[in-house]
């Protein structure tokens, strides 16, 4: 019988926790509820059947994106979506029985990417109140360490981690690739993408399923010293990034001011929303992200399906006791999903709520 490799078969299928389409409020996934610039929409509607009948040349986006990121176009790839890049990165630098570290809790896409190369991920705990366990990390890295990842802010818990720490850990593993995901970066402001092309094991993984509100469209960048991108470059088919995001790019790129507009409304957007849940007694972390982790505590289970029921769906984070992620959308929809919540936690037993 057909076989697949050893650590491939040892899988399990990753399905990522899509609302069920009962939900017509989708606060679990981190996307944008505002849509994609107007710019975008009218290129897309306005693509022609030869675009569409030629493969895409990806070099062109490249250019426009290295200038939008002040490197050369030679330290960037264009992937489709910053998953891409991951995989990429996973596929170039970690053997079988190779060491990842993940601070976690963490984006699961991580461990996907380096199970299906049979490397070993070393999960180092978040310390208290999920931060980020700099000593620790430290620590952890041995000869066999290829990759660590550093999700600047995190994911699920979007808190951010200072420069200095982030600097620590790639000097001390100069022979391990940097994977520094910034995905959320518009959201919170700081990059380390200046020191690209001076820190030669340095990745930084963005996208434009976020801030640009472009999830769908599937388009992610991944920035790194030139022989390091060149690696990548020789493994990824030539045709990844397909000729919609192509296209589209330019129009993204160029609307800063749709951009800024999303930006400041998910930043006022997550203070109220956890301003609102603190004063109903549930404990948040203060995000930089569009996203915010809160605790329901022992009454989550009962919470999550109530507003499931109310087509609004929430993220349970297993992994993070008690809690769930909350993507940040427009002020209605948090005032819905306020309004709605208070309703629900009038039918959960009394004894539930004093535990959380
Ligand atoms: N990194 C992080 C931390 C993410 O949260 C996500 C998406 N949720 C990604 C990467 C992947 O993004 P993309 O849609 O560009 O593949």
């Amino acid at each position: 019988m057909l076989k697949a490799r050893r650590c491939v078969r040892e899988m399990r299928e990753y399905h990522s926790p899509l609302s069920s389409p009962t939900t017509d409020l989708r606060l679990d996934m981190n996307e944008s509820t505002t849509g994609c610039s107007p710019r975008v929409l009218a290129k897309l509607n306005s693509m022609s059947a030869k675009t569409l009948a030629l493969y895409p040349r990806r070099e062109p986006g490249e250019k426009l994106v290295a200038d939008f990121l002040g490197v050369t176009a030679e330290q960037v790839l264009l992937t489709n979506g910053a998953d891409e890049g991951i995989d990429l990165l996973c596929r170039a630098y970690l053997d079988p029985g190779s060491e990842i570290i993940v601070a976690t809790p963490a984006f699961a896409m991580y461990e996907v990417f380096a199970q299906t190369e049979d490397a070993k991920v070393v999960r180092v705990p978040c310390g208290p109140e999920f931060s980020f366990p700099t000593q620790n990390v430290l620590e952890a890295i041995s000869p066999q360490t290829r990759i660590i990842v550093i999700c600047n802010p995190n994911n699920p818990t979007g808190l951010p981690v200072s420069r200095s720490n982030i600097m620590q850990i790639i000097q001390a593993a100069p022979d391990a690739a940097m994977l520094l995901d910034e995905a959320y970066f518009e959201f919170y402001g700081q990059t380390l993408m200046e020191q690209i092309g001076k820190l030669p094991n340095l990745f930084i993984a963005r996208t434009f399923s976020k801030a640009y509100g472009l999830a769908g469209l599937r388009l992610g960048v991944m920035a790194g010293d030139k022989e390091q991108i060149s690696v990548l470059r020789r493994m990824v088919s030539p045709f990844n990034v397909n000729a919609f995001a192509m296209e589209c790019l330019v129009e993204a790129l160029a609307d800063r001011e749709f951009v800024s507009s999303y930006v400041a409304q998910v930043r006022a957007g997550r203070e109220w929303l956890q301003k609102q849940l603190e004063q109903l007694r549930f404990k948040c972390w203060p995000s930089q992200a569009n996203f915010v982790l809160c605790r329901f505590g022992e009454t989550k289970k009962a919470i999550l399906e109530s507003l499931r029921v109310r087509g609004i769906a929430l993220r349970d984070r297993p992994d993070c006791e008690g809690c769930v992620r909350i993507t940040v959308g427009k002020q209605h929809e948090m005032e819905r999903l306020i309004a709605e919540l208070k309703q629900v936690l009038t039918n959960v037993p009394s004894n539930q709520q004093a535990a959380r």
